[in-house]
């Protein structure tokens, strides 16, 4: 049986948000489209380099792309890298009907491209501006008590068998802070 030590660590590690999940919201949505409407698995990621030639660049294979962002806060801002790369999923977004046959790194595009992707790039960061703002996507952050409440209650009425442990380690482990 792994130690809770180790379960906490894996989950945290894999809580992390950095750079390389900027808009993971709107990239999450693009592949699940292309799911949905082409029947295509397609991922798309995202990594930081401190090296990149380039503010940003792509490369495309048959599967997803690797969108590259140069991690250099002296040459691009957080703002404007989060612009670059709304700006690379513009491009993702204005081929999404052949994305699968585009290989090899991003080359230059026709200025119909260019200027769909810079577009869909300003109407993204517009919305999501916008929506957090209202506070959207702001719901999942739980409250004083309401995280150990929730989780008893849904496993209450899901697995009823494990509600004694669960809720015994919950609040167990809530007391330990
Ligand atoms: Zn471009």
């Amino acid at each position: 049986m792994q130690k809770d030590s180790d379960i906490k660590a894996m989950a945290i590690d894999f809580a992390r948000i950095g750079k390389w999940n900027y808009l993971a919201h709107t990239i999450r949505e693009i592949e699940r489209r292309l799911c949905v409407e082409r029947r295509i698995t397609y991922h798309i990621v995202i990594s930081n380099s401190p090296t990149a030639k380039h503010l940003s660049t792509m490369f495309y294979y048959t599967a997803g792309c690797d969108i590259v962002l140069l991690d250099d806060e002296n040459q691009v801002n957080d703002k404007d890298l989060r612009i670059l790369l709304a700006h690379e999923l513009g491009h993702i977004a204005y081929n999404r009907c052949n994305i699968e046959t585009l290989t090899g790194w991003s080359h230059s595009s026709s200025d119909e491209e260019e200027l769909f992707a810079w577009k869909f790039a300003y109407f993204l960061l517009r919305r999501r501006n916008d929506d957090h703002k209202n506070g959207v996507g702001r719901d999942y952050i739980f409250s004083e008590d309401h995280l150990e409440r929730s989780i008893v209650r849904v496993v209450k009425n899901g697995r009823p068998d494990l509600y004694e442990s669960v809720r015994e380690f919950v609040y167990g482990v809530k007391n330990q802070k």
